[in-house]
């Protein structure tokens, strides 16, 4: 491990508007925490930023110093790229401004913004960015790596709709990229994941959403699993733009007062249908739920404001949890996966254990398949979540093997071994290339090239410099 002196500590500190953190502060336990709880990890030095020009600082300290370089945005990450052992933590966690002009249709964010600030601001004005499903994370890895969530039918990917981001190059360089702005670096940005810099300000696009959302929640237990979900497959390609259908695969029904108590905590599969359109089109949309055989065990149906749905999934995966995931895309949830998806659901051991299955369509397939670097391509289907949630370390082990076993099961089923990259907790390179398929790696490889020669950026899903 590289070693460190106080001295070099204070001329570092001395240059910040923000602080500098090591074992020996109060703050430093807090500090080094992600949301993680399997993820135990002592760097040496943390630099909790203000500014872009204290990123830039810490970068130059750490590279000058031969410290491995993580950078923390919302600590959300499940492999804990956010800290290391030893390493120089570049924290933004205070970074967190923003500010929205209603008028430009612009969001303006400090890069350790979570989506709750963010969602809360914008809503201010009835307007929304799109973000993922739970709003205690990050708005940088998940938009870096793409960000799927309750808008992307609607309004595209997180990173489909950022405008302008500031970026502090593994040079120390604070640079700004755009469509007219060094345009390569901006491609990357959009899917590439923390491998060209540390963000340190998102402008997005913003749409319409809100104040006021429906809601549609229905559940069916896993003795009638596989019928619901060839019917759920069907009805969520019927859906208009304006509805969105998420299925909760093999999800243990929460302690909450709209379940009944004979099924709380029971497993099975969930719908949750959500509308930014009218009442009556809410309404038309989950008429078919309601009719259909087998009945769900239960339901609800429920005007619900925006940014309560958007927090409305935080509890089920608390700061602390034993994560562990892996993912594939899903052309189609084809009758082969629903027989392995029947064989794997009853054996998680831990309720909040789950597959979140995310249907990609609508607006994300506006955008072309070259215009970001988002992995996967731009063709219809699912991302296939297989989530390891705990809150013990034996559950998580038990349900670590789940999800490797789940997921060796359903890999014949699917696109090939790549993931969404924002889903990928142990990913060797092998998974990375075939994540971003041969011919969008090497555009990747080649920016990372003229932006990071030395891969000073590698905690993360990681892109080797060409
Ligand atoms: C409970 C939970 C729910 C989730 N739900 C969704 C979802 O609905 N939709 C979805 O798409 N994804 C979702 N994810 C995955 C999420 O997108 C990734 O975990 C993402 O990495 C989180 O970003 P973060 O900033 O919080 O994480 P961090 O751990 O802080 O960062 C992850 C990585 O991103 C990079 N990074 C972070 N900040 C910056 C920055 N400012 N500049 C450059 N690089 C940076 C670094 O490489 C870092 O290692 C979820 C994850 C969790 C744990």
């Amino acid at each position: 491990m590289a070693q460190v002196s106080g001295a070099g500590l204070d001329t570092l500190s001395a240059k910040l508007s923000g602080a500098v953190l090591t074992d020996k502060d109060a703050a430093y336990d807090t500090a080094r925490s992600v949301w993680n709880g399997a993820i135990d990890r002592r760097p040496a030095v943390i630099v909790r930023c203000a500014t872009a020009p204290d990123v830039a600082a810490a970068i130059r300290f750490a590279r000058d110093n031969g410290l491995e370089i993580s950078v923390r945005g919302g600590g959300h990450n499940y492999a804990g790229h956010a800290v290391s052992d030893g390493g120089l933590m570049i924290d933004l966690s205070t970074m967190t401004a923003v500010s929205i002009d209603a008028d430009a249709r612009r969001a303006v964010c400090g890069g350790g913004t979570t989506w709750e600030m963010l969602d809360g601001a914008a809503q201010q004005h009835g307007l929304a960015v799109p973000g993922g499903f739970i709003s205690h994370t990050g708005i940088a890895g998940l938009t870096l790596g793409g960000g799927i969530g309750w808008l992307t039918k609607l309004a595209g990917l997180s990173c489909d709709n950022l405008v302008r981001a500031e970026v502090v190059t593994a040079d120390s360089h604070i640079v700004t990229a755009s469509a007219d702005e060094n345009p390569d670096l901006f491609w990357a940005l959009r899917g590439g994941g923390g491998n060209f810099g540390v963000v340190t300000t998102f402008e997005y696009r913003v749409h319409d959403v809100g104040p006021m959302a429906n809601l549609g929640l229905f559940f069916w237990g896993l003795e009638t699993g596989s019928e619901a979900l060839r019917f759920a497959r069907e009805y969520v390609k019927s859906l208009p733009r304006t509805v969105t259908g998420f299925i909760g695969v093999c999800l243990s029904a929460p302690p909450a007062p709209f379940v009944p108590e004979q099924y709380q905590g029971k497993p099975g599969h969930a719908l949750a249908i959500t509308g930014f359109g009218t009442d009556e089109e809410h309404a038309a949309a989950i008429a078919p739920v309601r009719a259909t055989t087998p009945a769900p065990l239960f339901e609800l149906v429920t005007p619900i404001p925006y940014v309560a749905l958007q927090q409305m999934f935080n509890e089920s995966a608390p700061w602390g949890t034993y994560g562990y995931e892996r993912a594939l895309y899903l052309d189609d949830i084809s009758d082969g996966a629903i027989d392995v998806i029947a064989t794997h659901a009853p054996r998680k051991s831990s309720p909040l254990s789950f597959a979140p299955t995310f249907g990609l369509t609508g607006a994300f397939l506006d955008v072309g398949d070259e215009d970001t670097a988002f992995g996967g391509g731009r063709a219809p289907g699912y991302v296939f979540n297989i989530a390891a949630g705990a809150p013990t370390p034996e559950l998580y082990e038990a349900d670590r093997q789940w999800v490797r076993d789940f997921w060796d099961g359903l890999r014949p089923h699917a696109r090939g071994a790549g993931g969404y990259v924002n889903f990928l907790a142990d990913a060797d390179e092998d998974r990375v290339r075939a994540s971003y398929g041969p011919e969008r790696y090497a555009r990747l490889a080649r920016i990372k090239a003229e932006y990071d020669a030395d891969n000073a950026f590698h905690l993360n899903v990681n892109i080797k410099p060409a």
